[in-house]
């Protein structure tokens, strides 16, 4: 495979850009080599600016579950240009887009659209604390929930450390409000809760943790985690930026069964734009400004190109049997990737829940960060850049979900199948 168009484009973004890029994870710093710069994409295929075609399995990070460049959202897009790109000044647009949303999850009576994910979790939590007048949250290891101050915090060793900056940057003060628990630990969640509660604000949780692979909540956590925190006031916070309109068109709420008191939602419902949302229970919402005493704003926020895109994607996804449908495709892709492993004889573990996967390069069971952490990350930047080199895109890092869109066909699988076993077969 040739790629130097590429490389020479890396070359000259590392003297602008640090790292070259603008977000980390594309730079393939886990996975060694160049980034491929891209030129365009179509449906489940990408190209690159050397004119390499891949079957995509990255997918924008998870927003573009209806393929790349849909016909009928680049159409509403083109007309929605037409008549003006931003405002700042409400629209009905905004309306239809939190009019889908709020239909999907129940649990959203009111809502408020932002510009990122990273975005919506910070003023969920401000939302939270305002409504609880309490300060601390607690978040679970391994759990990304964007990049605020707060957020960027993992637990030291023992489940009971309180918050260390992870991240030069942050200051002490912000992470010493951040209580870091083991995904999946009801113990340690419960002991933590009895002894804190009157300190803390809310609970954060991506309800599938898709920022270390795809890692599933045991039966019985979630359960939990609604249950305590409803004892205790708290608030429980459900970050859906990846799950949502992803694991189930109601997101992980819906696929679980679990209804939190507010939803951060992102990727998906932008459809490719920069849109970020946070929304729940009608007495937390009223919380913020200009309704309420809770300041949170956006020059950009509700933009009708944004919301345009979000409307559209959620208006295809809400056909009869998109989901069944991915369903099918998502079980194939599952069952070839399992015997393939299989064959070459190279011990992997695979999750997913709904369209979001991984494969882990380990044999033991993986079910919080620390077990996530015991892949080879070595054997994944092999089977990485071999899948890459056979015209198939995965995520540069073992610790990323992989998406499938509706734009994936059969033969798109059965081709991603057979180069997965030639690779693995190299792996031995
Ligand atoms: C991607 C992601 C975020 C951050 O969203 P950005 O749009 O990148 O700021 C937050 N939470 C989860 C669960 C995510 O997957």
């Amino acid at each position: 495979m040739e790629i130097e168009k590429s490389k020479m484009l890396y070359k000259r973004a590392l003297e602008l850009m640090p790292g070259g890029v603008n977000s980390p994870v594309r730079a393939f710093k886990a996975v060694g080599g160049s980034p491929i710069f891209i030129k365009k994409a179509k449906g489940s295929r990408i190209y690159d600016v050397d004119s390499n075609e891949y079957i995509d399995y990255v997918l924008s990070w998870g927003p573009m579950i209806v393929g790349h460049s849909h016909p009928s959202v680049v159409k509403a897009l083109k007309t929605a240009i037409e008549n003006g790109t931003s405002f700042g000044a409400p629209t009905s647009l905004e309306i239809e887009l939190a009019q889908m949303v709020i239909k999907a999850y129940p649990s959203i009576e009111k809502i408020r659209m932002v510009n990122s994910g990273t975005e919506a979790t910070m003023s969920a939590i401000r939302a939270a604390r305002g409504f609880s007048k309490r300060d601390k949250i607690i978040k679970f290891e391994g759990c990304y929930h964007g990049h605020a101050n707060g957020l960027l915090v993992k637990a030291g060793s023992g489940a009971t450390t309180f918050g260390v900056p992870d991240s030069p940057g942050v200051p002490k003060s912000y992470a010493k409000n951040t209580i870091t628990l083991p995904f999946n630990d009801i113990k340690a969640f419960k002991s933590m809760v009895q002894k804190e509660w009157k300190s803390i604000a809310c609970v954060i949780v991506e309800p599938v943790v898709g920022n270390i692979g795809c890692v599933l909540p045991k039966p019985g956590f979630l359960e939990a985690l609604r249950k305590e925190t409803e004892k205790y006031g708290i608030v429980l916070i459900f970050d859906e930026v990846m799950t949502g309109f992803r694991v189930s068109f109601g997101g992980a709420q819906e696929y679980y069964k679990v209804i939190p008191d507010m939803t951060c939602l992102g990727k998906v419902i932008g459809g490719g734009l920069p849109v970020g949302a946070y929304g729940g229970k009608r007495e937390i919402m009223s919380m913020v400004a200009p309704e309420g005493p809770v300041y949170q704003a956006g020059t950009l926020a509700g933009n009708p190109i944004a919301m345009t895109a979000g409307i559209e994607t959620l208006k295809i996804l809400s056909k009869k049997d998109t989901y069944e449908k991915l369903e099918k495709t998502m079980q194939r892709l599952e069952d070839g990737l399992k015997d393939a492993a299989k064959r070459a004889g190279v011990k992997t573990r695979f999750y997913r829940a709904g369209t979001m996967f991984c494969t882990y390069f380990t044999d033991k069971d993986v079910y919080d960060y620390k077990t996530a952490k015991t892949s080879d990350t070595e054997r994944f930047a092999k089977f990485f850049m071999g899948m890459l080199n056979r015209g198939i895109n995965l995520a540069p890092s073992q610790f990323e979900a992989g998406f499938i869109s509706i734009a994936h066909t059969k033969a798109d699988i059965e081709k991603t199948i057979s180069a997965a076993y030639r690779t693995l077969t190299e792996l031995k």
